[in-house]
């Protein structure tokens, strides 16, 4: 059956031309109207150095136009098999932490009680973490995270415990994650203190450094993922500045020597099957990415996951 929402076709009607909105999909304002709600977390104040992924969600709206509707490897349909939408941009108050934070939770806890998934770009990783408290009220669940950095500290500039270093620390502390069914993947980069890494590792997380990523290659990675997620609930979170920055320079935290864009695809592909609750894409600084493209992967990536997700709602029903 076709589903309501459709992306304009861009044989019919050039990408340049018309409003931007995620997928070139139709913006839809109630959650009960959609199935996976795409939308947009403009907020960067966890940022501890370069800020500028606020503009983030703008631009992968922009660059997502580029995107089709069928998936060339596992010929997932999205748009056949569920509502998809743009749902807008969560609220954010850029002079209020805590307060975004609420608000973001609030905004995702709509999608959640309309029995869809969410499907966000961000913003920085902070993001997550409200994101997460929607998702994770009733029962803590698996992640699946990508990112040149754990993102697991306590605090930084004194006793400040939200940014976007500590969200995986906070949602495990708070009971949202289950650290014995999470994976990071493609961790790397100088670090603080040599006890940084204690928490993940302490906690249970299985953290995969780039230096294992590349020697057991991206297939046996897959298939680390899967057996580390398992079969509950798995909310994924890709960090673009998992990427090498050959591919992904628009980002605030730069690390070189990461995986390059087809390999997080192939690792992104390889989620199907698994209970998915909703993800996100974070990171995309537009003022760092003059050419659009780390915008374009991070719109590509949301495509990749769309579509697992899309698959994981249609075997739901
Ligand atoms: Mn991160
Ligand atoms: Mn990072």
């Amino acid at each position: 059956m076709s589903q309501s929402f459709q992306p304009i076709d861009a044989s019919a009607v050039p990408r340049f031309a018309g409003l931007p909105t995620f997928m070139r999909l139709p913006h839809v304002t109630d959650p009960a109207e959609v199935d996976i709600a795409l939308f947009g977390v403009p907020w960067d104040a966890g940022t501890t150095n370069r800020a500028g992924a606020r503009h983030g969600p703008r631009e992968i709206r922009n660059q997502s136009s580029f995107l089709r509707a069928v998936h060339h490897v596992s010929r997932i349909a999205p748009y056949e098999l569920c509502r998809v939408a743009d749902l807008g941009d969560a609220p954010v108050n850029p002079f209020d932490l805590q307060d975004s934070l609420a608000k973001i939770t609030g905004f995702v806890e709509s999608v959640v009680a309309a029995g869809g998934l969410p499907l966000a770009a961000g913003g920085d990783h902070l993001c997550s973490l409200p994101i997460l408290r929607a998702v994770a009220r009733d029962r803590p669940v698996g992640l699946v995270h990508f990112d040149a950095h754990s993102d697991t500290n306590d605090s930084y500039f004194g006793d400040n415990r939200y940014t976007h270093g500590t969200p995986f620390r906070r949602a495990v502390e708070e009971g949202l994650v289950d650290p014995k069914r999470t994976i990071q993947i493609g961790i790397r980069g100088s670090i603080y203190g040599a006890e940084d890494m204690a928490f993940a590792e302490g906690s249970g997380m299985r953290v995969v450094y780039i230096e294992e990523y590349f020697m057991l290659g991206t297939e046996k990675v897959v298939e680390e993922i899967r057996r580390v997620a398992g079969d509950g609930p798995t909310y994924v979170s890709f960090d673009v500045d998992g990427l090498d920055p050959a591919f992904a320079p628009g980002t605030g935290t730069p690390e070189i020597g990461g995986y390059g864009t087809h390999e997080a695809q192939v690792m992104l592909r390889g989620l199907q099957g698994l209970d998915l609750v909703g993800g996100d894409v974070v990171e995309v600084a537009p003022p760092f990415d003059p050419s659009g493209n780390t915008a374009l992967v991070g719109a590509t990536l949301m495509f990749e996951i769309l579509c697992v997700l899309a698959d994981t709602f249609a075997r739901r029903q």
